[in-house]
């Protein structure tokens, strides 16, 4: 396997920036997942990666080539799709062999390889089936069969799983991680789902816009974002982002609103806080860092139920400070209403605050 590094890299259709100056490199044997809204240019950065598309700028480095100017077949990756792209009138066994023939290697080393493949996957009696006669699942798994019998350095991924059942999709999670650790292959792969991204990757890289927003594990990227909008994609429930406008009272800053209620904040935030451009901030929150009380309380701030959602053993409510809207998880025995006057107490040690000019996280 090999490592890949992405230096300035730059794909532009006349003004439109698909991919702006994005650098990364992901180690040898490391699964990294591409992931953000839709038309944030992870499908054009890895089809640049693949040699699918011709740069504007910048260089891919596979190994320890510059693969920038040659074609995908010279790159040494194999690439997975989001329709698996099998050959509808082949077997199974041709369809992994096919590649290979292509490659005119040896009859009997293609046999070899069609059946390790096959095993690693489990689809040895699917063999001689038709992909018709497959369901979504192992279908999918004969995609990967597919890439696999390459011999690949680097395995690149486009949503592969978006075609499944939400079941099948969490059990193809599963074995695409298990594929991962077995071979210790490199692996970058495209999902617009975050839950994917963070269960599955070793590194996952936010981007927006063409930008490349953050790119760290997914506990640092979940623990630490680094601007309101990493902070509002990853994790679900999202954080809630509340703006408001930071006081000096002597030397403790305090948060407050329109509304004209004062939050002192900690040492540490007051002197996050300080930090700020201009007197605005948004504070961040994950829903289980919140208290919800029921009565007045000193430190924590007013709001409004809007929306109460049971889902099982937690119920989240909605409920506005302001403008925004705030998550919080309850135990499903606390009764609230929506309309209902609650105050909101934020956990000081376990909240974040962004700069409101710039969104940058403060620290
Ligand atoms: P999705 O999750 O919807 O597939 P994505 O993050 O993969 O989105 P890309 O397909 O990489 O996004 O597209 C990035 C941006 O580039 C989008 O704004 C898209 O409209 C634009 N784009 C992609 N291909 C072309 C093209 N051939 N011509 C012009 N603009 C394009």
């Amino acid at each position: 396997m090999a490592q890949v590094v992405l230096q300035d890299i730059v794909k532009s259709y006349g003004s439109l920036y698909a991919v702006n100056h994005v650098s990364l490199t992901v180690d040898d044997g490391e699964f990294v997942a591409l992931v953000g809204p839709s038309g944030c240019g992870k499908t054009t950065t890895l089809n640049l990666v693949a040699g699918l598309l011709p740069m504007t700028d910048g260089d891919i480095v596979i190994g320890d080539r510059i693969v920038t100017d040659l074609d995908p077949k010279d790159r040494d990756i194999a690439m997975v799709f989001q329709n698996y792209a099998l050959y509808p009138n082949k077997t199974v066994y041709k369809n992994l062999a096919f590649p290979l023939q292509m490659r005119k290697l040896p009859k009997d080393e293609i046999d070899q390889k069609v059946r390790a493949a096959a095993k690693v996957l489990d689809i040895v009696p699917l063999l001689e089936r038709r992909p018709r006669e497959l369901s979504g699942g192992q279908q999918q798994r004969v995609a990967l069969g597919r890439a696999l019998v390459r011999d690949p350095r680097v395995f690149l991924m486009d949503e592969p799983l978006s075609n499944l059942d939400a079941k099948l999709r969490v059990q193809m999670r599963t074995e695409i991680k298990r594929f991962h650790q077995d071979l210790n292959a490199t692996i970058i792969y495209v999902t617009h789902d975050q839950l994917e991204a963070v269960t599955m990757a070793d590194k996952m890289a936010v981007m927006n816009k063409g930008f490349l927003q953050q790119y760290d594990t997914p506990k640092n990227v979940f623990d630490n974002p680094v601007n309101t909008f990493v902070a509002s994609f990853i994790g679900s429930p999202a954080m809630s982002l509340v703006p408001l406008e930071v006081v000096q009272r002597g030397d403790q800053a305090v948060l407050t609103n329109e509304a004209g209620w004062e939050l002192p904040l900690s040492a540490m935030n007051t002197r996050k806080a300080l930090k700020a451009t201009t007197n605005k901030v948004v504070l961040g929150a994950r829903h289980s860092t919140i208290k919800l009380h029921k009565s007045e309380t000193v430190g924590a701030v007013p709001a409004r139920v809007y929306t109460v959602e049971p889902t099982g053993d937690i119920t989240f409510v909605q409920a506005f400070v302001g403008e925004a809207v705030v998550i919080v998880s309850l135990d499903p025995t606390v009764i609230v209403r929506p309309d209902e006057d609650v105050w909101l107490e934020f956990d000081q040690e376990r909240m974040h605050l962004f700069d409101g000019e710039t969104t940058m996280a403060l620290s």
